[in-house]
């Protein structure tokens, strides 16, 4: 029996539609009527409750009056004692909700935890907007923007958006596409929603468009199973005492400045927070939380017109993906090269040998900016599922290691933040200021010239500009690309080509710190109570990988806390 009469809220712009047996709610539990009362005046003026909080608020109220809802019977008049009792319940806070803190919410809840999944950014819906008001006004919301929100990441960063959704949505990965875990994600993928032939597509790829519908079926079921989301909810702080973390502090940026933070107690909680969480880096840090830099990789992102690809990649049938007629998809390339021959531990940076690879190609795809700060300027690529658009793009990019960010060792773990940082800031300010991005058509680029003549037109929206590009990374990284472009023209002839449009930069192509954890349990090595996965935690790189991760943790987490027995 589902008893849902829904309360719909109206406020000028938006409507609400709480999914909750209200009626219900009210008849058994008074209090509630002074709830909405108080709530009432801010309706349709110039506060509003979002639907995910009032849902949140009525059923700890309902909780601490020990009546308890049940996403399936509604609200529970007496206790019954095959439900285990809420305030009985494990009480687990997951950080994050990306492919990987969604993937542990969904399996902490449906083994029985008491799940709270707090995230910063916004719903996927009104990140969508914010998204758009970059994109078209060049408003940054530092709190929901292309990493932080709702996944759409799964690559959305789930079945980022930063999901962190505006993500791309490939769903390819290095840990095995055949393993269960994978498998077990892909197919919850489906269930939420994705279309079945990724289970056997040779290269699935959602698209940004399709993860919308599916995270928020996903967002659904975790509100059935009785998972509490909030949103606008950043985490600022750990409680910790004798090296044990007790819960958190949340700031709600859903409530006047100045109303000050919540401190909220948790048995277990999940840091899920992806790579660009650089305050919660910095918060860890002052923790003394076990971390330490990890290899990555930077570079910059090369964009081609889609036919000029097909042409390279096809041949004469390009013209069939042009006429739209066949079934051939639009062409995409990988790559990875080795530059330099020497490799030791002693060798100077500049003599390392190095690997080049494209990272995220995406065609009939656009350049995206995926900055968190108006200060620093850095970029990704997307596309939507019909992948219509007449550009394919590909992050260039070429590893770097601890080696490489000596220069900001003061930093600690946090090094290879720096070293990202520095490069974003030199790419701002080449570009001019307002998100523009500096740019260099590649034959000028291996040529170590300024492009002069007009740029060949870019997907980028908000501008690009002619930049010395070969002038922003140290000479190391700078002629590992110029030597990898120039061997990949050979295996690519056209790929040098007076079209082709470098963008920069791209510094977040993986976690720049990992942070230590117990290989079975999850939990991390210096705070008990503590579990980091993900990317951001430096144990996954994609959207599957990212899946997977949260997905184990959320396994070996509800074995230590009783919850499940089975093996993982
Ligand atoms: P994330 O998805 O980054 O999620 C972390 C979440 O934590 C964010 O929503 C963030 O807002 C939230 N958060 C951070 N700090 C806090 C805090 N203090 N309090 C509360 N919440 C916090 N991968 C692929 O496999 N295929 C692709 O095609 C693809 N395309 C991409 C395109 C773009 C433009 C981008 C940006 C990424 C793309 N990725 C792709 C990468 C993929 O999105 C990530 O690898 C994946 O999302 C990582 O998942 P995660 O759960 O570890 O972290």
């Amino acid at each position: 029996m589902m008893l849902r009469n829904n309360i719909v809220l109206k406020e000028p712009q938006f409507t609400y539609t709480v999914d909750m047996d209200v009626k219900k709610l009210l008849d058994m539990e008074p209090r509630a009527w002074d709830f909405i009362a108080r709530l009432e005046p801010k309706l349709g003026a110039v506060e509003y409750m979002p639907k995910e909080k009032l849902a949140s608020d009525l059923v700890s109220m309902l909780n601490a009056s020990n009546k308890g809802y049940d996403h399936e019977l509604g609200i529970r008049d007496t206790y019954n004692d095959s439900i285990c009792p809420q305030d009985k319940k494990p009480r687990v806070a997951v950080i994050g909700s990306g492919p990987s803190g969604l993937f542990a919410s969904l399996v902490l809840g449906e083994l029985g935890a008491d799940v709270t999944l707090l995230e910063r950014g916004q719903p996927v819906e009104q990140r969508g907007r914010d998204i758009g008001a970059l994109a078209v006004r060049r408003i940054l919301q530092s709190e929901s923007n292309f990493c932080f929100g709702e996944e759409d990441t799964f690559g959305l960063h789930l079945h980022r958006d930063h999901l962190s959704t505006w993500s791309d949505g490939k769903l390819v990965t290095r840990i095995g596409r055949n393993t269960d875990g994978v498998q077990a994600v892909m197919q919850t993928f489906v269930h939420f929603g994705a279309p079945p032939n990724i289970l056997v597509d040779g290269k699935p790829h959602l698209g940004t468009d399709k993860l919308v519908p599916l995270l928020r079926n996903f967002r659904h079921h975790l509100r059935e199973l009785g998972v509490t989301i909030r949103f606008n909810a950043r985490v600022d702080d750990l409680i910790v005492e004798d090296r044990q973390v007790k819960g958190i502090v949340v700031s709600d940026s859903e409530l006047r400045p100045g109303s000050g933070s919540q401190k909220l107690s948790f048995d277990a909680v999940v840091l899920a927070v992806g790579h660009s969480a650089r305050d919660t880096y910095n918060m860890l840090q002052q923790h003394n939380v076990d971390m330490s830099p990890k290899s990555f990789a930077v570079g910059l992102r090369i964009e081609h017109p889609q036919e000029l690809i097909n042409s390279i990649q096809y041949s004469e049938l390009a013209a069939e993906v042009q006429k739209g007629r066949g079934r051939i998809p639009v062409a995409d390339y990988k790559i990875v090269k080795s530059v330099g021959e020497k490799n030791a531990e002693e060798l100077d940076i500049a003599e390392q040998s190095r690997s080049c690879y494209s990272f995220c190609m995406c065609p009939g795809g656009q350049v995206v900016l995926t900055s968190t700060d108006p200060s620093e300027l850095c970029i990704n690529g997307m596309s939507f599922s019909r992948r219509a658009s007449k550009w394919a793009n590909s992050a260039l990019v070429v590893t770097v290691s601890s080696h490489d960010f000596k220069p900001f060792r003061s930093h600690g773990p946090l090094a290879g933040v720096e070293f990202q940082r520095e490069f974003e800031r030199r790419a701002a300010v080449m570009g001019g200021g307002n998100f523009v991005v500096p740019a260099q058509r590649v034959t000028d680029f291996i040529s170590n010239r300024l492009s002069v003549t007009t740029l060949p037109p870019s997907s980028y929206r908000l501008g690009v500009r002619p930049s010395k590009l070969h002038e922003l990374f140290p000479p190391y990284i700078t002629e590992a690309l110029q030597q990898s472009i120039i061997m990949i023209d050979r295996e690519m002839p056209g790929f040098v080509a007076k079209e082709a449009l470098l963008h920069g930069v791209e510094t977040r192509t993986s976690s720049p710190l990992q942070i230590s954890r117990y290989g079975e349990t999850y939990e991390s090595t210096s705070l008990q109570g503590l579990y980091p996965i993900g990317e951001g935690a430096g144990y996954a790189g994609g959207i599957l990988s990212a899946a997977v991760d949260g997905m184990y943790c959320g396994f070996a987490l509800a074995k230590q806390l009783s919850l499940f027995h089975g093996d993982i």
